[in-house]
């Protein structure tokens, strides 16, 4: 570093910094990042990439499994997990490897080290050569969040796990309890389920995936029991029974006993804002340590901005990086606001799950009258032809002007699918707009079509009600 002086500096080098210093950069400010682990934060290194690598690699030997299924023999399949993992940290390593370049050819100063923010508004680094103090005009916080850990288990034996540890595991484990349902959970669940492991899934709720739509998680409560999942709703660990170097055994709200080699606590984030010197500055925060921000992310301090998940809200790498971008213009003297109407949010597990905006319960609650239109892959030809004619699709579209406000769709490249709806809806299109689109045949994108198509009665792959 030759000078300490800039106009931003970004504190986190996850999807929320990196983006921002970036966007800061092409706006012709002089940019340093501070990062005190691995650049690409919890997204590139213990979160989205490496679960997508790993399920990459079990999807694929899931297939293979049934590939007599479609005409093919395949003898000898064996999931090798040290290749499994060799795989994923490659390619975690060469997208951080990306980021690293970015950030140099756009000029950005990468400081190595954990930050603060002293009562000056400058940026206070410990280094490993000591400390650095980098003068700001403006500080963009991006400093994410980590496991939420829960009392009743002491994370230093070897059987309790967060998420983070369950990805650097170097065996895969006989038997699994996993804590809590939601997105991280089922995913894992997926992954180690297709490796062999036995699992047990506890749930506080009275569903799995509870903050998903009711039909989408009872679909895939199924499906889990299908590939042998054990899920146990209304239930959560009492009291650990005993740690042991090779397992551990748990007593249940249910009174039952259980016993596994691992257990994975999957309740949820701690934000990442202690610190950060943010309660002698007066940043404003609630009671979980997320920072307050207005729709230009900046917090109650002037000049003081924050995104990601460390701003609450919803917790995805895509909109970490939207409340960056909206931060870095700001901070560089442009006029953004941060939107979250329009935000897909997908769960990769078997079979995927992709929802955006509303569903029909939400609509509700808010007093919007909706038409909830449908249409099954299993009467769809390309998803038979791929094997994988399960799921659904499912438009929440407003009952007064046609509008689309959301879907929900469970079944093949969910995560893909779902961004048709999105555009619609950035373009406020209607059902009607969807089903005059010609979509290509034989695709998936086709039941997208069909839903909007049923809406109206015409879609051609559903029979009509029966006349009585
Ligand atoms: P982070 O990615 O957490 O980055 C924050 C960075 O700040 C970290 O690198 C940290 O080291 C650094 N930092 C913290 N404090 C300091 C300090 N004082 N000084 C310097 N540096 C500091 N989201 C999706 O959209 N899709 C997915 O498929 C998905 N899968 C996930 C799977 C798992 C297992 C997990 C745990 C999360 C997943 N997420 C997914 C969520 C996603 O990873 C986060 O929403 C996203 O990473 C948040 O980005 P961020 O930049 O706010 O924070």
């Amino acid at each position: 570093m030759s000078d300490t002086k800039y106009d931003v500096v970004v504190i986190g080098a996850g999807p929320g910094g990196y983006p921002a210093a970036i966007r800061c950069a092409q706006r012709g400010a002089k940019v340093a990042i501070v990062e005190k682990e691995n650049v690409g934060g919890t997204c590139l290194n213990w979160g989205c990439i490496p679960t997508k690598a790993l399920l990459a690699s079990t999807e694929l030997i899931a297939k293979a499994r049934e590939a007599e299924e479609f005409g093919v023999k395949i003898t000898g399949i064996e999931p090798d997990w040290t290749a499994i993992q060799a795989r994923k940290q490659k390619v975690t390593d060469t997208l951080v490897g990306g980021i690293l370049q970015l950030l140099k050819a756009n000029g950005i100063d990468l400081v190595a080290g954990a930050a603060s923010i002293s009562a000056d508004k400058n940026v206070a680094v410990k280094t490993a050569d000591g400390d650095v103090t980098l003068e700001a005009d403006k500080v963009i916080i991006a400093t994410g969040s980590d496991p939420a850990e829960l009392p009743t288990f002491d994370f230093s034996q070897p059987s309790v796990m967060t998420s983070t540890d369950a990805l650097a595991l170097d065996h895969v484990p006989k038997s699994l309890i996993i804590v809590g349902s939601g997105v991280i959970g089922s995913e894992f669940a997926c992954i180690f389920s297709t490796l062999g492991t036995e699992i047990v899934m506890l749930e506080l709720m009275d569903r799995m995936l509870p903050t998903e739509d009711s039909r989408v998680a009872k679909q895939m409560r199924s499906t889990f029991r299908k590939q042998g999942i054990d899920i146990r709703t209304e239930t959560t660990v009492e009291e650990v029974l005993e740690y042991r170097d090779d397992g551990i055994k748990v007593k249940l709200s249910s009174g039952d006993e259980l016993e596994a080699e691992k257990l994975l606590v999957s309740i949820g984030r701690r934000f990442n804002s202690a610190g950060l010197g943010l309660e002698e500055l007066g940043v404003e925060m609630d009671e979980r340590g997320r920072i307050v921000v207005d729709q230009a992310m900046e917090t109650s301090v002037d000049g003081i901005y924050a995104c990601g998940d460390v701003v609450g809200g919803i917790l995805l790498a895509h909109t970490a990086t939207f409340e960056g971008l909206v931060a870095a213009e700001n901070a560089t003297g442009g006029h953004a606001t941060m939107q979250y109407h329009v935000v897909p949010a997908c769960i990769f597990t078997t079979p995927e799950i992709g929802s955006v905006g509303l569903n029909a319960d939400k609509a509700a609650e808010q007093g919007i009258e909706v038409n909830v239109s449908r249409f099954s892959f299993g009467a769809l030809g390309k998803a038979m032809a791929m094997g994988e004619d399960y799921g659904f699709v499912q438009l929440v579209i407003n009952a007064k002007n046609d509008q689309v406000l959301g879907a929900q769709i469970m079944g093949p490249h969910a995560s893909d699918l779902v961004h048709e709806v999105a555009m619609a809806m950035h373009m406020k299109a209607t059902a009607e707009d969807i089903a005059a689109t010609i979509h290509a045949h034989p695709s998936l994108p086709e039941a997208i079509m069909e839903a909007a198509e049923a809406a109206h009665g015409k879609a051609i792959h559903v029979a009509p009600p029966r006349k009585k």
